[in-house]
């Protein structure tokens, strides 16, 4: 099996359900005591934060291209961004390294198309679901991507970041990205890409009239499943 490298602490909330679903996957494809070789490169997170806020991607692509450096000179032979925003500064990473990087984006859009749907409601934060770094390669795929309202999406990137990346899990919220989602659905969505790594930790499939698609799991089955073959 290869190495898997993660750059994570993005949150370091959702890095920690990366880490448990990689090795309980390899576990269940190989059994026994079985488990994932990964490295994993976790940031500091309020300076990636301040970043993202002050718009200076080139300088956040730089921290993260220079952790793909290190995960790949420790051994990674695949590297995972974990964290649908910093797709953002995808190619800044890829660049940095000779082994591939498995984009986030194209392992939920294999799973809506493999699901038979075309058109889906995006929850992200306001970079992933109002620019078009996210959106426009889910579109490569063939699909039809509905954002909330302006109301919407600021409930939902406030949720991210004042709670489930700090580790806060609240049945309010929860309640509030139903009616969000309830939103996307009225508009059309056939389905919703839960387009955060951490909002997996907030809603599942029984909160939705539609199916959830969560992009940490699906990060991970994709790595898992390219590690294998
Ligand atoms: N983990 C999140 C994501 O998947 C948000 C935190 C970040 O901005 O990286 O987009």
């Amino acid at each position: 099996m290869r190495t898997i490298g993660l750059i994570g602490g993005m949150s370091w909330e959702s890095s920690a359900e990366y880490y448990r679903l990689l090795n309980e996957l390899v576990r269940e494809r190989l059994g026994g005591l079985h488990s994932a070789p990964c490295v994993l490169h976790s940031v500091d997170f309020a300076e990636i934060e301040e970043l993202q806020a002050t718009g200076e991607w080139e300088r956040a692509g730089e921290v993260l291209a220079r952790a793909a450096r290190g995960l790949q000179g420790a051994g990674a032979e695949i590297v995972l961004i974990c964290s649908n925003t910093m797709h953002k500064v995808a190619g800044q990473v890829e660049a940095a390294v000779s082994v591939p990087l498995l984009h986030l984006a194209d392992a939920t859009a294999d799973a809506v198309r493999a699901a038979g749907l075309t058109r889906v409601g995006l929850l992200g934060t306001a970079f992933t679901m109002e620019q078009t770094f996210y959106r426009d390669r889910l579109a490569r795929h063939g699909l039809e991507v509905v954002a909330p309202d302006a109301e919407g999406r600021a409930l939902v990137h406030r949720v991210i970041y004042d709670e489930l990346c700090l580790g806060v899990v609240r049945d309010e919220s929860r309640a509030a990205y139903q009616q969000v989602i309830g939103e996307l659905v009225e508009a059309g969505a056939q389905g919703v890409v839960l387009g955060c790594t951490e909002i997996e930790l907030l809603i599942g499939e029984k909160d939705s009239p539609v199916p959830v698609f969560p992009t940490t799991r699906l990060h991970v089955e994709a790595a898992v499943a390219a590690a294998l073959s």
